[in-house]
């Protein structure tokens, strides 16, 4: 049961804290004594708000360790009337669906470079937007379908309703046909994650759609502007180019806020000479049907943030891509004390995902200054069941959390940016080791020379460790996964050099970094 090999074996209420010394551990902690003195008279251990990543991989964690778990989840339909099954943003309409799509615009690149590879087709080839997303639509069904299964095997009862703080112990929860059910529950978690955010301003809840509705929009969107320039805008603006369509990506600022800017610059720049427009410092002030249609037609007035001038355009679609708000507000967390930022919506909790509620736990999306992640919503999600169920005492560790932007040139990273490196450290502790590339798979393609870019930032007084890594290329996501497991373990410059490339790869350009910023030296690549 436990693969545990020596004695002691310790269980409390069918629980394994483990041998002697995770014994001793959860009797500091006093996690022993909460183990022992559990509540009971209430419908389940644990109640769970919002079956996405960081809900579902909390849930089912704690239902493995033998406890009495219900998970409601429920989906408000978009303006448009969107609405998707079980597994939260990330399976429905967020990573998986991005991802399939980016995968798509990268097989019509690839279809270009095939013919310098000696393919030969005579028929025209074009892009059918109905195929792709009735395919990824049917994947998203079946991970859909997967998940309850699985729900179900582990004994978890699902409840598609939208929950809501009645009392301390207490949720209402309400389904579709607006019928209540009350549930009680010692413990709780919040996990209802964000949805896309609108303007405000005239025509943009009726005329433009958000990532909620384009992964599952039954027809091609056309010529699009995306407003927005994080990692939402400048994905779908990506592969939607990609797919051959006429693009513009309105900036309100910068791009990609929080990123490298060196890095986000050169996404920007590779995405422009690729045929994505990019009109900068304009917000939109009005949206205008000029023509019905499936894509209709649409009037967009922008105006300057810089000036009093202003322009007008028409575009098929308009895609909003302008951040995200935390669904807490409608949750009745002002009726049982849960504290948030009132600002931005986001719950306050401590480093063990702990709010100000002592048995109300969040985690995931929801969360004040936390990554907005897949993993780290799951990982905080099983690692919290583990703690409060399982006796464990691992918290979640938010630092040197990779991530990757899938834009068509893909820039992974993990650790600090450098503005933020040279705030925390001071430029002149640091040595910053950087190179251009050319894949070898783009040379024979004919493809950009000298526009992949890699970047590593070393603590020079602390041994020159690695606290910056940063990959634009392709496959960055598979790259940088191996780095940040190295980051994890302390990496420095003089382990990367002493660890011996794979050629011919991308990811070898680590191995054999030798110019620094600071000395000013070319670092344009002439051949292998
Ligand atoms: P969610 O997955 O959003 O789940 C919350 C669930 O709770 C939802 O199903 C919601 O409907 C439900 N809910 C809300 N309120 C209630 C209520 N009161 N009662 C019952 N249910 C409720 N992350 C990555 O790591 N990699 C990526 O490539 C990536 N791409 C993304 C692309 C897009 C377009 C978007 C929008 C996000 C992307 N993300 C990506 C982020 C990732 O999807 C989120 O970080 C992750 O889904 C957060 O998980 P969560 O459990 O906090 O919330
Ligand atoms: P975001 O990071 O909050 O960015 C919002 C963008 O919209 C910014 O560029 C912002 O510009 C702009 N904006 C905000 N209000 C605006 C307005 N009124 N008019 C015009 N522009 C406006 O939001 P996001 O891109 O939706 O991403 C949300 C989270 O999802 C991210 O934090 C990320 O963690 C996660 N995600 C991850 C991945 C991945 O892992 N690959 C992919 C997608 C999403 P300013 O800079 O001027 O404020």
């Amino acid at each position: 049961m436990t693969n545990q090999q020596t004695v002691p074996s310790v269980f409390v209420n069918k629980v394994h804290v483990g041998g002697y010394d995770r014994t001793f551990q959860a009797h500091q902690s006093g996690l022993l004594k909460k183990l022992l003195q559990e509540e009971t008279g209430y419908d389940y251990d644990l109640i769970v708000l919002g079956g996405g990543s960081g809900g579902l991989a909390c849930s089912q964690e704690a239902a493995i360790l033998g406890k009495k778990v219900m998970v409601l989840d429920f989906v408000v339909p978009t303006p448009h009337g969107t609405s998707w099954g079980l597994g939260g943003t990330c399976v429905n309409v967020g990573c998986i669906p991005k991802k399939l799509m980016h995968q798509a615009a990268l097989l019509g690149q690839a279809l270009i470079d095939s013919r310098k590879y000696g393919w030969e087709y005579s028929k025209q080839v074009k892009h059918n937007w109905e195929t792709m997303t009735e395919a990824i639509q049917n994947h998203i069904s079946s991970l859909n379908w997967s998940y309850r299964l699985s729900l179900r095997e582990k004994s978890v009862t699902y409840v598609n309703a939208y929950g809501e703080f009645v009392e301390s112990h207490k949720i209402k929860a309400i389904n579709r046909k607006r019928q209540e059910t009350f549930y009680t529950a010692a413990k709780f978690v919040i996990a209802t994650g964000e949805r896309p955010r609108y303007l405000g301003i005239p025509g943009d809840k009726e005329y433009c759609i958000t990532s909620d509705d384009l992964f599952s929009l039954p027809y091609c969107p056309g010529k699009t502007l995306v407003v927005g320039a994080s990692y939402v805008a400048l994905e779908c603006a990506g592969f939607l180019a990609g797919l051959g369509l006429d693009v513009t990506v309105m900036v309100r600022s910068i791009l990609l806020r929080g990123f490298d800017q060196e890095m986000a610059e050169k996404v920007g720049s590779y995405m422009e000479q690729h045929g994505v427009k990019f009109l900068r410092r304009f917000i939109p002030v009005s949206i205008h049907q000029v023509e019905k249609g499936s894509p209709g037609k649409l009037k967009v007035v922008a105006k300057s943030t810089e000036g009093p001038d202003m322009i007008e355009e028409i575009y098929n679609t308009v895609l909003l891509a302008i951040g995200r708000d935390s669904c807490t507000r409608k949750i009745g967390l002002e009726k049982i004390g849960v504290k948030m930022n009132e600002k931005n919506g986001k719950i306050l909790v401590n480093d063990v995902e702990q709010t100000s509620v002592a048995h109300v736990y969040a985690v995931g999306d929801v969360l004040e200054g936390k990554l907005e992640l897949t993993p780290v919503a799951i990982q905080a999600g099983k690692l919290l069941a583990r703690r409060l169920f399982g006796g464990h005492l691992e918290k979640c560790d938010y630092i040197n959390v990779p991530t990757t932007v899938f834009t068509p040139l893909e820039y992974g990273c993990c650790g600090l940016s450098e503005e933020k490196a040279i705030e925390m450290y001071k430029k002149e502790n640091l040595e910053v080791y950087h190179t251009l590339f050319w894949p070898l798979e783009w040379t024979v393609a004919g493809r950009d020379n000298n526009t992949c870019y890699v970047k590593v930032i070393c603590n020079k007084f602390d041994n020159d460790r690695v606290i910056g890594f940063h990959l634009l290329g392709p496959n960055a996501g598979e790259i940088t996964q191996g780095f940040a497991a190295a980051m994890k373990c302390g990496l420095t410059k003089q382990q990367l050099d002493s660890t011996i490339g794979i050629h011919p790869t991308c990811g070898e350009i680590f191995t054999t970094l030798e110019i620094t910023k600071a000395s000013g030296l070319e670092i344009t690549q002439k051949g292998c």
